[in-house]
């Protein structure tokens, strides 16, 4: 990463006591000097990509999971005509099915992130 050097303002050059312009101790004229990002940073960055990429991928799941299941409710609907009461069950159990199953993976990531980051 690159910041504008705070010594001579990003123009490479500073003036002495005496006003002679001379080129910039800090930056030796760049106007720009490297900051390197810091293990922390780079560790904590790495951190929160491992633990929102299992997010990402179980609400993919999740969504695919549920247009199969309307998928084969439709087709078998058109099967075996469910009365009503029966249509509206298992539209409830489908969907406390992959919604709690869903709340159970992401409840299960949290705790072992959690784990992860006492062991560290
Ligand atoms: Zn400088």
């Amino acid at each position: 990463m690159e910041t504008t050097c705070e010594a001579c303002s990003g123009t490479g050059k500073v003036r002495d006591s005496s006003g002679h312009i001379d080129i910039c101790p800090s930056c030796l004229g760049l106007g720009t000097i490297k900051v390197e990002e810091t293990e922390e940073q780079k560790r904590e960055f790495a951190k929160r990509l491992k633990t929102r990429k299992p997010l990402v991928t179980a609400t993919y799941i999740l969504v695919i999971a549920m247009l199969l299941y309307y998928l084969i409710f439709i087709l078998s609907d058109f099967t075996y005509h469910f009365s009503l009461t029966a249509f509206i069950i298992i539209l409830i159990v489908g969907h406390s099915v992959s919604v709690g199953g869903y709340i159970l993976y992401v409840l299960w990531i949290s705790f072992r992130g959690s784990g992860n980051n006492l062991s560290i």
